[in-house]
This record gives C-alpha cells, structure tokens and sequence, in this order.
C-alpha cells in the first residue's frame, strides 16, 4: 500500500499550510483527505472508504481510475508527453473526430471545428471570443442563475455571486433564466415559467440594443445554480429570439455534457441547436485537465480564412486527447450513457422523490439521469432555503457514514459516476433517510 506511510493528518497540515485554497477563507479549511479510488469509490490514508456521489466537482463521469483511460495516458505519456499546438500528432484529430460525432444534430447547423482549451473557463472565453468576433458586436446576455468558470470574462458572465468580487471584465449583461420553485416571474407552472422567462428575455434583448449582442451564453441544465433543468420549450424559445436578433447562441456543457443526464450532451433533451458548445469535465472525466468549443459551420468557416486571435501553450495536449479518446470509447462500448438515464429513471429520480415524500426538510427535487439536486428547507410553505450551517450538519452525517454528495447554499446535488449500479443508489438514498431521519428534522 503506496499510502502507508502518511497519515491523515499530515496530508491535510501539509496542504492547508502550502496551498492556497480555492473559494476559502484560508484559516477555516478542513479538508476531506484522499488517497486513492476506483469506479464510485473513494478512500483516505487510514482505510475509511467513501461513496462519491459528488464525482468531485461533477466530473469524473467514468469514475475513478477507469483501467482503459489510466492505460490511454501511460501509453501516450510513453510516446510523447507534450507537443505544441502548431504540431499535429495523431491523437488530437482523433479526439477531434470523436467529440464531432456527438455534436448537436438536431437543426441546420454541422459542427465542424474543435478549439481544445486547459479547462471549463478558458474554454466559455474562447466561444464568446468567436461570438464577438463572428458578430462584430460586443455584448454578452447570461443568466443570473448561472457558473461559467473563474477567469477574465467567465466569471463576469456567471451569474451567481462569486461574479461580484471579480467584475473586472467589460460588455457583460444578466437575466433571469427559469426556475419555478423560486419564479422571478409569479409563475405557477412551468408554462407558464417558460413563456414570462422568454417574454423577459426579449425585453432584456430589446433594451440593451439587439445590434450590440454577440452572444446569449447559457448552460443547458444550470448545475451548481442548483440543477435548474429548464421547461420544454425554454431552449427553443431562446434560439428563436436569437434568430430573430442575429445572436449567437452558446451552450454551456461544461457539467452535463458527455453522460451526466443520460444523454451524451444535456442539450439533446431540448431538441436545440446552439452555434457553440463548450464542454470540460465530463469530456475526460477530468484525468488531465482539458476543456474545448465544438464549432458549426458558419463559425468554421469564418475563420477559415481569416486569424483567429487565440492560443494556449497546453491547446490539444497530447495526454488529454488521449484520455478524451479512451474515455469516449469506453462510454460507448460500456454503455455508460444508457446506465446514467435508467439510473436516473428507475433509481435516483424515484428515490429522491420518495425520500422528499418522508422528510418535509426536502422542498424540492429536480434532475435527470445521475444528476439530481435535493432543496432543503427550513419552512416548506415559505420555502426558506435552510441556513448554511444546517446544510453543513447535513453534510458532515453524511460524510460520517461514508456518502460524499455535493452540498452548495441549501442543496445537496446527487451526482455519482455514470457507472453507479443500483445498490450504491439504494446504499446513498438509505444514508441520506437516516441523516434526515436524525438531523433533518423542520
Ligand atoms: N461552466 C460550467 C457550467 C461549470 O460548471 C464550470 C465548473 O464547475 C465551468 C464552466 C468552469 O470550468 P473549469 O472549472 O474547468 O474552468
């Protein structure tokens, strides 16, 4: 056991004293240590195992360690470790080709192009980037419930409220996008969510001057904004006014694309076709850092013959478009995208809604194959969300029987691997009814 000789302790004392932490005040961190893993399960320097219903930060789809992928990147990491994106090597075509053969098909548009990117952010900064360039206009449209990454302009295009100590990027404008639970629109139904959250949308559009947005950049299912999945429609309705207006579209996939919603890309539920995707996580399960922009036709095109200002040292590197290669293959030859809808739809979706059925501390829950939020609150009439420190509670039981879950403001989200089987669901929803059978009470 290569872990041996460390203890918990000093692997979380070395950390917290030499690293800066993300999204920390740095005094109060308390990490959760690990040693190694493998499928759906974690575990720690001292023999403590955990069930990773959280996928990190969702996006380790295959789960940990999948064989094929560990040995697509020692075989790769054997032949040519690094190369610069002026050079062709055989896989980047490869993992090009493979990411285009799931691009949107539903609508006109052929997706032609990928730009490989480090991660997630760099990647929603090079799709606005072609937006603006592509248009000849300015300004971004994004919605208030929303994370699009932590660099330059995606942390101003995110919604939420990490975007407000990072405002330094410039041509950036937010909306309301649905969410019935919590209607910015007095809805009460998702009709009726859907018709005043585009009617909104166009007056957004119409008073920021059509002829200077780029781009209306949105994720398909918002995720840490708390699996927002949108009603039918929402997308299409989107696309439309982008049409009518000349804007571009930009789907976020970053955490739903490649499996987590039982499809390949969340945006094949909504029958919609944007002109960019971006995608990160999922693409490689987060092996080696890598993140792109599936480019239509149009937008190839434009660049065809002309520059395209935009480059990264680490663009297509060599060991993430060979984890890209294996982990899209495995997918597919393991089925694990089918696993994470039937999953979603005989197991997780049903035993969420049971388990709210019990616990009145759970006001709502939402999702689609193995991606699930569960809402708490303190008051299921008000629907006040609970208080940071119950949710913390919550966690922690959780943690102290072995179930690793996602916890952000008053949510848990439910997101294993696309690999999970049916007893691990059963085995999380059952740690998850006796933490609230003991700490969840109203
Ligand atoms: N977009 C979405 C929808 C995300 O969820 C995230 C990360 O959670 C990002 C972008 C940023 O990705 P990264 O952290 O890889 O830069």
């Amino acid at each position: 056991n290569a872990a041996a000789p460390f203890s918990n302790a000093a692997v979380r004392q070395l950390e917290t004293e030499l690293v800066l932490s993300s999204w920390s005040v740095q005094s109060q961190l308390n990490p959760l240590v690990i040693a190694g893993g493998a499928g759906c399960m974690l575990w720690d320097y001292e023999g403590n195992q955990y069930l990773d219903f959280s996928s990190q930060l969702i996006n380790t789809n295959i789960g940990h360690q999948h064989p094929k992928v560990v040995k697509a990147i020692q075989d790769q990491a054997a032949q040519l470790c690094t190369l610069a994106p002026s050079n062709a090597t055989a896989v980047r075509g490869e993992a090009a080709k493979r990411i285009l053969a799931r691009a949107p098909q539903s609508g006109p548009r052929s997706f032609k192009k990928i730009f490989f990117t480090n991660a997630g952010a760099d990647a929603n900064e090079n799709a606005m980037r072609m937006a603006r360039l592509y248009t000849g206009r300015d300004k971004i449209l994004s919605a208030y419930r929303s994370y699009h990454g932590n660099t330059g302009s995606a942390i101003v295009a995110t919604g939420e409220a990490r975007r407000v100590p990072n405002e330094y990027a410039r041509g950036h404008v937010h909306f309301f996008n649905p969410y019935l639970y919590r209607s910015e629109f007095n809805a009460t139904s998702e009709a009726e969510e859907c018709e005043r959250a585009l009617r909104h949308l166009r007056r957004v559009i119409e008073a920021e001057g059509p002829t200077s947005i780029a781009a209306i950049l949105l994720e398909s299912i918002p995720g840490t904004a708390g699996v927002l999945v949108p009603p039918q429609g929402y997308l299409k309705g989107v696309r439309a006014l982008a049409d009518e207006f000349g804007i571009q579209l930009i789907l976020d996939e970053v955490m739903v694309g490649f499996g987590r919603t039982g499809a390949w890309l969340a945006l094949d539920h909504f029958d919609v076709q944007p002109d960019l995707v971006v995608f990160a996580k999922g693409v490689n399960s987060g092996y080696v850092p890598v993140g792109g922009v599936m480019i239509s036709d149009q937008i190839s095109e434009f660049f065809q013959n002309r520059y395209f200002p935009g480059g990264l040292t680490y663009s297509g590197h060599p060991l993430a478009m060979a984890s890209i290669i294996a982990t899209l293959d495995a997918m597919a030859e393991e089925g694990m995208v089918d696993n994470a809808r039937r999953i979603g739809e005989e197991h997780l979706g049903p035993g969420v809604k049971a388990l709210a059925a019990r616990h009145p501390i759970i006001g709502e829950t939402r999702g689609k194959g193995v991606f699930w939020a569960l809402e708490f609150v303190s008051d299921p009439v008000k629907r006040t969300p609970l208080p940071p420190a119950r949710l913390a509670e919550l966690k922690a039981a959780a943690l102290r029987r072995g179930l690793l879950v996602f916890a952000v403001e008053n949510r848990f989200h439910l997101a294993p691997p696309c690999i999970v089987n049916a007893d691990q669901v059963k085995q999380a929803l059952a740690v998850l009814d006796e933490v609230l059978a003991e700490h969840g009470k109203l």
